[in-house]
């Protein structure tokens, strides 16, 4: 027995100029992320292999910000400056969705697990 295909979602940033489809388990697992960055943001990571995720507008419209190793592409969008997904160190053939720029009706149930980035490399190992 083969299980159904899983829905396709979307999510975007504030104004609309980003927006992405993309298809997760349900309930998927979310890492809440104490480093830097996430802290300020308050972003909750919903990882995805990019093989199941698609940008529906233009790159064009994403600005990309890096610091420490340079590994993490943070990208935002040029108009409203949300960062509704981003390509993460943590996992290289993946990409981080922010669970709280999908939208509404779309998101999935979700099971929330603390990530100590700001203890990184050990927090890695655990992941
Ligand atoms: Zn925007």
């Amino acid at each position: 027995m083969s299980s159904p295909p899983k829905p396709i979602r979307h999510g975007g940033c504030h104004c609309g100029a980003v927006r992405f489809e993309f298809v997760c388990d349900d309930p998927a697992q979310v890492l809440d992320c104490n480093c830097s960055m996430c802290a300020k943001t308050g972003y909750l990571h919903l990882i995805v292999p990019k093989e199941n995720f698609k940008l529906l507008t233009s790159a064009e419209a994403l600005a990309t910000y890096t610091f420490n190793t340079g590994a993490a592409k943070h990208t935002f969008c040029k108009v409203c400056g949300i960062k509704s997904f981003y390509y993460p160190r943590s996992h290289p053939d993946g990409i981080s969705i922010n669970l709280r720029c999908i939208d509404e009706a779309d998101r999935p149930e979700v099971v929330i697990e603390k990530f100590d980035g700001k203890n990184w490399e050990a927090a890695r190992e655990r992941v």
